[in-house]
């Protein structure tokens, strides 16, 4: 980068900033990093000061900056968990129901397999069992997921990092990332 005339910098950044979140498949996992980092945080603290509407309906992009979703995320609600899914560019999160493809709207459950680590029979899970890989034979696309049932102090944007073994477990077992994270991966 630092050999480009600043221009291209400028470019580069102004093109995230319309296409970040949506399109980053298609750029690369080089191509996207730098100006990811830079515009990911600005792009959370910009969605956290928008005042926000309740969400009557499932979307399966981010109600406020249309991006895709970066991973889902159980929280605690009464006796079990509720999903929600963590957007890939403003990091806000919204409400998702739990049996539905974030990707193609499969919604019969024998279609939507979870892997879990405590599954002995899948072991490179082992050593993160608070994250399951949610997948959907339907359209082969996965989403990691941070169970925070389980484990309260997890974080979701660092332990979907965390987790590269498991994205590689999913590849090996057919099933693509809808979204890739900072890394790539
Ligand atoms: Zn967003
Ligand atoms: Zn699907």
């Amino acid at each position: 980068m630092s050999l480009l005339p600043s221009d291209s910098w400028i470019s580069s950044l102004e093109a995230y900033w319309q296409h970040g979140g949506k399109y980053d498949q298609q750029v690369g996992a080089f191509a996207q990093f730098l100006a990811r980092a830079f515009l990911q945080p600005y792009a959370e603290f910009r969605a956290a000061q928008m005042p926000r509407a309740p969400v009557v309906m499932t979307v399966r992009v981010c109600p406020l900056c249309g991006a895709r979703p970066l991973s889902g995320v159980l929280r605690v609600e009464g006796d079990g968990g509720k999903r929600f899914l963590l957007c890939s560019f403003c990091s806000q999160e919204w409400e998702f129901r739990r049996i539905l493809c974030p990707t193609c709207g499969e919604e019969t459950e024998n279609k939507l397999p979870v892997y879990v680590a405590e599954q002995p029979d899948r072991q490179p899970l082992g050593g993160l069992p608070h994250i399951r890989v949610e997948a959907c034979d339907t359209c082969k696309f996965f989403l990691t997921t941070v169970d925070l049932t389980k484990d309260g102090h997890a974080i979701p944007l660092v332990d979907d990092l965390a987790a590269i073994p498991l994205s590689l477990w999913a590849h090996e077992h057919g099933y693509s990332r809808l979204q890739p994270n900072l890394l790539g991966t």
